[in-house]
């Protein structure tokens, strides 16, 4: 006798979690671990929205918004969706949720049904694929690889296009490779799908502000004529530092918008009335602090990369956004670790790294790629140095 629903069985849940998770347990059993798995950043969120969060509770400000978000907060996104991308949505084209990941979720569920598939570029957040499949849709993966900065290319995406597909997922800047995508790559995507006018775009741009050396140009920026065919999605989590307090936002046609905002309604609705007032207080007070942090990673990554060349078997690439490097570790595949086990797998690799160094990073399989592996740098400059000498030692061990 089982409760669950068949379907589910097979479901993966969140792979990089469980590597997190794993890490984790070590260190609460007292090893000593340099952890590179995870996806937030670690600078603290601006004390201008903390300190609206505690106004908020104050002024009693604790109690249920609309559905989909107060008014001032999507008057807050309408904002600056103008300032930073010159972008015109009204608050009706805007949806407010408690986090990205909720909302790409309310997003692919307004639009897909069983059958309908899904261009999903990889390597892709493991998120993609897995909520696909939950609507009854089907996830069609495009393999990227480095010759393409691990880009999606318009050859590419018409190859994936079939009668079915029903939605693009572009994910830029790109968790887990840090690939962002040029204006005129993102035009060059577009002009293939002018001629396919039932294929809606989810524009995950959640890293927006993590981009360095690089402008970031948003989808519907580079291709106004498919503004009425986007979903973009972003929010605090990411650039603000705000992973905890949970607040997204969805920009694109209202009827989606409106079919989100039912669905949030018998879901995740009402997201946090407190995390709503520092979030417009994110996004409508100083930015400079944003450049700063930038540059910060990009210093971060840079330090990393310069100790990562050290290590034989890796060929690192310089990512250009997120807070993520996707070393290439196809040539330790075949070597063996001194206590003789031999790698076949970046899976191998990251659990070798694991138990030999104390160093948790995450297998490309939990991306739906091979041969990789990811590095969070979103981490004290201490460790990520120290775990990076250590990934060199064990990277000189193989044999
Ligand atoms: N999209 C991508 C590509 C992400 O990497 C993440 C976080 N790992 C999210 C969305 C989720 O963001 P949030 O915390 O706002 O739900």
């Amino acid at each position: 006798m089982t409760l669950i629903v068949e379907k589910w069985r097979t479901l993966a849940g969140s792979l990089v979690a469980n590597t997190a998770e794993h890490a984790a347990a070590l260190k609460a059993q007292g090893r000593e671990i340099f952890d590179l798995t995870s996806g937030e950043p670690d600078f603290d969120t601006p004390l201008n929205a903390s300190r609206e969060a505690h106004r908020a509770i104050d002024d009693g400000d604790t109690k249920y918004t609309a559905t989909d978000g107060s008014l001032e907060m999507k008057r807050a996104v309408s904002f600056k969706l103008s300032r930073d991308n010159n972008l015109e949505y009204r608050a009706e084209n805007i949806c407010i949720g408690s986090g990205a990941k909720s909302l790409v979720f309310h997003a692919l569920f307004s639009i897909l049904d069983t059958g309908d598939e899904v261009i999903v570029p990889t390597p892709t957040w493991s998120s993609f694929p897995g909520m696909v499949e939950i609507t009854g849709a089907k996830p069609v993966l495009s393999p990227c690889t480095s010759d393409t900065g691990y880009k999606l290319s318009a050859e590419k995406l018409r190859e994936a296009i079939t009668d079915n597909t029903k939605c693009l997922i572009i994910n830029n800047p790109c968790n887990p490779t840090g690939a962002v995508y040029a204006r005129k790559e993102l035009k060059a995507l577009g002009e293939v799908l002018t001629a396919h006018p039932q294929i809606a775009v989810v524009a995950d741009e959640i890293y927006e502000h993590l981009v360095y050396d690089v402008d970031f140009t948003s989808f519907v920026g580079a291709n106004p004529a498919l503004k009425e065919r986007t979903i973009s999605i972003n929010g605090a989590s990411k650039g603000y530092a705000m992973t905890g307090w949970r607040i997204g936002y969805a920009s694109g046609p209202h009827e989606v918008m409106e079919t989100m905002r039912k669905l949030l309604s018998q879901s995740t609705g009402n997201p946090s009335s407190i995390s709503q007032r520092a979030a417009i207080e994110a996004l409508r007070g100083p930015q400079a602090f944003l450049h700063d942090r930038a540059r910060k990673y990009a210093a971060r990554r840079d330090k990393a990369i310069a100790l990562l060349n050290a290590a034989t078997g890796l060929e690192n690439s310089t990512p250009q956004g997120a807070f993520y490097l996707y070393p290439d570790c196809r040539n330790t595949f075949g070597r063996k670790t001194p206590g003789g086990i031999r790698i076949l797998s970046s899976d191998d690799l990251c659990h070798y790294f694991l138990e030999s160094q104390g160093v948790a990073t995450v297998p490309s399989s939990a991306f739906y790629a091979e041969g990789n592996f990811r590095i969070s740098y979103a981490c004290a400059d201490s460790v990520l140095e120290e775990a990076c000498r250590r990934i060199v030692t064990a990277c000189q061990s193989l044999t």
